[in-house]
């Protein structure tokens, strides 16, 4: 299988996809109240293109899909255009990031269409805290949306908080107890200076090395690093005591993640970006609309690869900041 190397010998194996920039939230540190200038939907690559697109990365190597937005469950025709790429040969996993709000009545469909496991955004347990952070979110329909996916045999059920100073920081504990009562994962992530949402977050910031005392105040244990455990993700985890419960911490500002990253995105519009920190991006969505052959678009991928940064910019003193939104990322 030919191999998609970058100029630091990181091998690319994952690509993340946004499908849609909109979103049924307005989660503070993501997107402004009024939600960012949409992209026109005819801006939009069709499910038939993304499929392509997908298909070709899986040709160079990419094994690794995770389907994100906005939300993605807000785009229509998602389920069947799961049903679609779970049947590439190459592509060993498919997963969603997801608020998870509509999540109760798509989870076991989503699950026989292919999607294995998903990554469910929750920053609190307490009703206004969750709507005051998602600014109309809720709660009870989230947490519904949880329990479906545990009940539908996604495995795992990741949960991502949000960690901020003055906001959530007080549901670090409850959070450990909720998700270890339901045998989900947890990670705590430490809010990241991506486009002007970004910023109203980092007022907020709160770094791991804080979470993970905490969490060994509470459960009154050691956190032991887990040996392998890192992968090539951005999270780090750790095993609470003699385990089985398990933590992980994804800490963009504070440790640099980027020595192993394997990974680019895609956004809804076409563009493939490099790095979620720096600016550099691809337009794919040219090429298909120019009618290029499937050699031509790959000669465009690897071109892009090539030009892969070393790592992100973030930085707690500059606040040096990337100008995008994250919804149109995917996180
Ligand atoms: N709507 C889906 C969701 O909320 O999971 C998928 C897209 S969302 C952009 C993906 C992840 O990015 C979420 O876990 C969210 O908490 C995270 N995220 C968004 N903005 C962030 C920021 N400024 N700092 C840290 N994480 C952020
Ligand atoms: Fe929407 Fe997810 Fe961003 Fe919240 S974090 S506004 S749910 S895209």
């Amino acid at each position: 299988m030919p191999k998609l190397t970058d100029p630091f010998q990181r091998t690319i194996r994952y690509l993340r996809v946004s499908v849609t920039d909109r979103c049924n939230y307005r989660c503070f540190y993501c997107m402004p109240l009024r939600g960012v200038p949409w992209e026109e939907r005819d801006q939009f690559l069709t499910f038939e293109e993304l499929t392509r697109v997908i298909r070709l990365f899986t040709e160079l190597g990419v094994d690794k899909v995770r389907l994100t937005g906005g939300e993605p469950l807000v785009r229509r025709g998602i389920l069947e255009f799961v049903r679609q790429l779970s049947r590439l040969p190459g592509l060993a996993d498919l997963s969603m990031s997801t608020n998870a709000h509509l999540l109760a009545d798509h989870a076991r469909d989503l699950k026989e269409a292919g999607v294995s496991r998903v990554n469910i955004s929750l920053d609190s347990l307490r009703p206004e805290v969750f709507r005051r952070i998602t600014r109309n979110g809720d709660l009870e329909a989230v947490l519904a949306g949880i329990d479906a996916a545990l009940a539908a045999g996604m495995e795992p059920v990741k949960l991502n908080m949000v960690v901020m100073r003055g906001l959530n920081d007080d549901e670090i504990e409850p959070m450990f107890d909720y998700a270890v009562e339901r045998g989900a994962d947890l990670r705590f992530i430490e809010t990241m200076p991506v486009g002007e949402a970004g910023i109203d977050g980092t007022d907020h910031f709160m770094p791991a090395v804080e979470i993970l005392a905490r969490l060994k105040a509470h459960a009154g244990a050691e956190l032991v690093p887990v040996k392998g455990g890192k992968g090539a993700g951005p999270a780090r985890y750790y095993q609470v005591g003699q385990g089985p419960a398990r933590v992980g911490v994804i800490s963009a500002l504070s440790r640099h993640f980027c020595d192993d990253c394997n990974r680019v995105r895609l956004t809804a519009k076409g563009d493939l970006v490099l790095c979620l920190g720096q600016e550099d991006r691809v337009s794919l969505r040219d090429g298909l609309r120019q009618g290029l052959d499937d050699e031509e678009m790959k000669a465009i991928i690897r071109a892009a690869i090539a030009r892969k940064p070393r790592s992100h910019e973030f930085n707690s003193d500059t606040r040096r900041v990337a100008l995008r939104h994250m919804s149109s990322l995917g996180g």
